[in-house]
């Protein structure tokens, strides 16, 4: 089982996930952070934290986020980690919550 980091991230990307985490199983990416399946130990912890409401367990997944399972196990080999928070990006805020995001996705 493994926690799982959603679309909402795109390009809010908050990091209050990262400090939480217990085992530093984050990895980032231009505009999006994604969780190692293989790392993460199911403990729960960064799911509240997240102002994005972007990470679900694996088994809570909507319907619609399904394919962010395959995302967060592609990205999180060729990413590099983080373990610190940082500022969020500079129009998070505006992006919260914005519909179709995948399409603007950086890898
Ligand atoms: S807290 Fe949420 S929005 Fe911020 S990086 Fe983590 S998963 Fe993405
Ligand atoms: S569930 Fe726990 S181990 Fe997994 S990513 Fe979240 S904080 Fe890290």
């Amino acid at each position: 089982m493994t926690f799982v980091v959603t679309e909402n991230c795109i390009r809010c990307k908050y990091t209050d996930c990262v400090e939480v985490c217990p085992v530093d199983c984050f990895y980032e990416g231009p505009n999006f952070l994604v969780i190692h399946p293989d790392e993460c130990i199911d403990c729960a912890l960064c799911e509240p934290e997240c102002p994005a409401e972007a990470i679900y367990s694996e088994d809570e997944l909507p319907d619609d986020q399904t394919s962010f399972i395959e995302l967060n196990a592609e990205l999180s080999e060729v990413w590099p980690n983080i373990s610190e928070k940082k500022d969020p990006l500079p129009d998070a805020e505006q992006w919260d919550g914005s519909a179709d995001k995948l399409q603007y996705l950086e890898r």
